[in-house]
């Protein structure tokens, strides 16, 4: 018998499916996986309903034009520099793939995120032949933060780019200007590429009195950003799988390239009703809408988890709150307790984790969130 490639090694199944799984099992309330529970806008479902039976056939692999241009616009950008991929996943593994991988010998390329980190991350540089090396974010009584040293330490002569996820899954942390002025300093220094997944780009909240949008690594360092976006995220969707690339300019269509030889190219009719979907959103207030309704869940959670003892850090932007409560055990808590939560430890690979924090989605119904509250509440009582 032929035998699976050792790269089977990487096919473990995903700490989100395993935790979405285990509460269908218990009938725990889900604020593991970060998925919407209320339903895409009507202006998004109609928008597939005119283009399914139209849009159906294959299109470019660089995208369809409309959405390439309503990407451009939303982002401030040429619709040149623009491509669509099968979802942010898929626009990560392309941007793996298209800038690292082994070097000559033993040695590979190295690819710098920092941790807690998403999970994609590090299996995707193993399967473009690289490694992944985590820069730890601090996390103090003041909450999460950049550390710019543990950053540079990490750099070395094969590091090849760095990922910086912001708004980032999951602390909730937006990196500012200054910052991200930092890391562009330090990847010109060294000659490195940005990969800047924004997918949460639309969602951020206020914070010490202000509400401004995250600042766009690409603004401080065009020549060697690629920025990654997503329908999912900006029009609660995320089942579509409808992503983009903005590339440094003139390298979207070598990237739109190594893309045919993925997915060809995303689902077309999707592609259409998420073009005109951006359009109907710039100007109808729905981000404003969004940011306001998971804004207010956010505090919801926040204020209840602190009442119940948790050391909360609240976020500045994404769907999603971590917050500590000493002894906490997250598989416990969702066999036990009925709250399936994802447990941090889940998002380090190479940094030691913080004990007892945990990861709340609160892009949940207001009735999830309640119910959840009252199962912590019950749980922490009992034990
Ligand atoms: N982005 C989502 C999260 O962080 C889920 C990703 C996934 O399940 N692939 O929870």
């Amino acid at each position: 018998m032929p035998t699976l490639h050792p790269r089977t090694a990487l096919s473990a199944e995903s700490v989100f499916a395993r935790i979405s799984r285990l509460a269908a099992q218990h009938g725990a309330v889900n604020l593991g996986q970060g998925f919407p529970s209320g339903a895409p806008p009507a202006f998004l479902l109609e928008a597939a309903r005119q283009a399914v039976g139209t849009q159906d056939q294959y299109t470019a692999p660089i995208g369809l034009s409309s959405l390439r241009e309503a990407v451009g616009h939303s982002l401030g950008a040429d619709p040149t520099d623009v491509l669509i991929t099968c979802g942010a996943t898929e626009a990560m593994l392309v941007l793996a793939q298209s800038l690292y991988g082994p070097r000559a010998g033993d040695e590979r390329d190295e690819v710098i995120a920092f941790e807690p980190v998403f999970d994609i991350y590090a299996p995707q540089a193993e399967l473009a032949g690289a490694r992944f090396v985590g820069a730890a974010l601090r996390l103090d009584q003041g909450g999460w933060s950049l550390d710019l040293e543990a950053l540079r330490s990490a750099i070395t002569p094969r590091t090849r780019a760095i990922i910086v996820n912001t708004p980032h899954n999951p602390t909730g942390l937006i990196l500012t200007a200054f910052e991200l002025g930092w890391v562009a300093e330090l990847a010109r220094q060294h000659d490195l590429w940005l990969i800047a997944d924004e997918v949460y780009d639309e969602l951020y909240y206020e914070r010490h009195g202000t509400h401004s949008p995250p600042a766009p690594l690409r603004s401080l360092a065009p020549e060697r950003t690629f920025t990654v976006g997503s329908a999912g995220k900006r029009l609660d969707a995320t089942g579509w799988r409808v992503g983009w690339i903005l590339t440094p300019p003139g390298l979207a269509p070598s990237v739109a390239g190594l893309h045919q030889w993925t997915t060809f190219c995303a689902p077309a009719p999707l592609q259409a009703a998420v073009a005109q979907a951006l359009v109907a959103a710039a100007g109808n207030g729905f981000y404003d809408e969004l940011r306001r309704s998971y804004g207010a869940r956010m505090r919801r959670l926040a204020s209840g988890l602190s009442e119940l003892g948790f050391g909360v850090f609240r976020p500045a932007g994404t769907y999603f709150l971590t917050a500590r409560l000493p002894g906490m055990d997250g598989e416990r808590l969702l066999t036990e307790g009925g709250v399936a939560t994802i447990p941090l430890s889940a998002f380090y690979r190479t940094c030691p984790a913080p004990a007892g924090v945990l990861r709340f989605a609160f892009c949940k119904s207001e009735a999830e969130i309640e119910e959840a509250l009252r199962r912590l509440e019950a749980y922490l009582g009992a034990t």
